[in-house]
């Protein structure tokens, strides 16, 4: 039986483990931080249990396009600003930036529509799957759709424009003006003066979604938990041997690398790299309300906003700060201030902040993940969903078992080759 060695265990990594256990491998996987109670009410550090929880099909435009790159520009360096640069001298930095400003532009764009459309729709019916399968058991999967709610014209246009390019995809959308919205969100502001609803987009949970696939995979004989952090990747035998922070670890056929922000640093070891920066984003919680109905984004301020069965999720900021999970307070208060001027009466307590979590976004320059083979075939990198890492965990984890199985993936991975740049 071949024997894998996941290593991270953030959606990619539980992910790829669920379909490695279905194509027969046995699975051991490294995580030094795996939440220690089940359904935790407490939100742990990481992307993958504070992001917003959006499967989204209707962000269809990379990181890297023209418009996103010039209100970069004018934001990047602001400390309130929901996109923020730390200024350091870092040539993985300079690098990633100088690659980010070559692929902001139509024509990537153009290109890059289509392979994250397919990607998201793919793995949308991969969580489907899972749902219908109930091997997990039961998780919020809610398809009412996700508001894109603006306050200016402006915004409302560049938005309307996208939803009209998703709809060759069979992305569905309406545009609601302030009236419209009231009837089916009752308590948004008077300054908001519309939102272009996607029908396509559906809202999970992410804590209770990662919680039942931990117990799942923890009760499934092919799988094990090493609770380690990897240091290095040692390719020197016929295996692959790993080395963990309590010494040498165990030797494997293959491996996968699925840490996320953090995934430079083994593959080095395994030598190799990819252009890859953190994109650290903060969530704040308050407890259920009434008075936010439907999942929304705050398109001005780029603020998510998840209402989930037993509380609301204020999500936003894309912080390049390297790799730390340093929690910027005026960054935190900078998202509650923006939510509470989308909704009436809305007030997020100052405890609230100060209980705020953050995760790092794995961000590669041109907005597609990387799913594929290293130099060496043995070391397999599943990372940089960015803001879309969370929709396409059960297809980044399915195609990436594909590579190591060596069968053909349903879709195509050329678009997400390491090797791109
Ligand atoms: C605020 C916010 C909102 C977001 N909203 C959405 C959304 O609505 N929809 C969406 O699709 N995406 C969203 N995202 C993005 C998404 O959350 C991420 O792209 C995704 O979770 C990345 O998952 P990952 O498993 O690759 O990395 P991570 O979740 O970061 O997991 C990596 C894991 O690797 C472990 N690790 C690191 N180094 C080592 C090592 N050396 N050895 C062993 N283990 C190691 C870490 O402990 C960690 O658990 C959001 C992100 C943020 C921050």
């Amino acid at each position: 039986m071949m024997k894998v060695a996941v290593i991270g265990g953030g959606i990619s990594g539980l992910c790829t483990s669920y379909y490695l256990i279905k194509a027969g491998v046995q699975v051991e996987l490294y995580e030094p931080h795996k939440p220690t109670r089940e359904n935790d009410k407490e939100v742990p550090f990481g992307a993958s249990y504070v992001n917003a929880g959006y499967l989204t099909p209707s962000h269809i435009i990379p990181l890297s396009s023209p418009s996103l790159f010039a209100s970069g520009l004018k934001m990047m360096f602001q400390r309130k600003s929901p996109f923020y640069i730390k200024p350091r001298l870092s040539a993985n930095l300079m690098k990633w930036g100088l690659n980010f400003a070559k692929y902001s532009n139509n024509k990537h764009v153009d290109y890059a529509i289509p392979e994250i459309a397919q990607i998201n729709l793919y793995s949308k019916a991969l969580f489907q799957e899972i749902l219908s399968s109930n091997e997990i058991g039961d998780f919020q999967y809610r398809d009412r759709g996700l508001l894109m709610m603006y306050k200016t014209k402006e915004v409302g246009e560049e938005e309307l424009e996208v939803s009209h390019r998703a709809t060759e995809f069979g992305i569905k959308s309406e545009q609601l003006n302030h009236e419209a919205l009231k009837k089916i969100e009752p308590n948004i502001h008077a300054s908001v003066m519309g939102a272009v609803r996607y029908y396509s987009d559906v809202s999970t949970n992410p804590i209770e979604f990662m919680s039942k696939m931990w117990t799942y995979l923890m009760a499934h004989q092919n799988f094990s938990l090493v609770e380690h952090k990897v240091t290095a990747i040692d390719l020197n035998g016929t295996e692959v041997k790993l080395h963990t922070d309590s010494g040498e670890g165990h030797s494997y056929d293959k491996v996968a690398i699925t840490t996320g922000a953090q995934a430079n640093h083994l593959l080095k070891s395994a030598g190799d790299s990819i252009l890859l920066e953190a994109g650290k984003g903060y969530a704040i919680q308050t407890s259920k309300s009434d008075h936010i109905k439907f999942p929304a984004l705050l398109l001005e301020s780029k603020v998510a906003v998840s209402p989930f069965e037993d509380r609301i999720r204020f999500s936003g900021t894309m912080e390049l700060s390297g790799i730390n999970h340093n929690i910027n307070n005026l960054r935190v208060s900078a998202i509650a201030e923006s939510a509470e001027q989308y909704y009436q009466g809305l007030s997020i307590a100052d405890f609230k902040l100060q209980e705020a979590r953050c995760g790092l976004r794995p961000l590669s320059p041109d907005g597609l993940p990387y799913i594929g083979a290293s130099k060496d075939p043995r070391v397999v990198v599943n990372t940089g969903g960015a803001m879309m890492g969370w929709s396409i965990g059960p297809a980044a984890g399915k195609m990436t078992t594909a590579v190591l199985v060596e069968q053909k993936s349903e879709i195509s991975l050329s678009p997400f080759a390491l090797n791109r740049f």
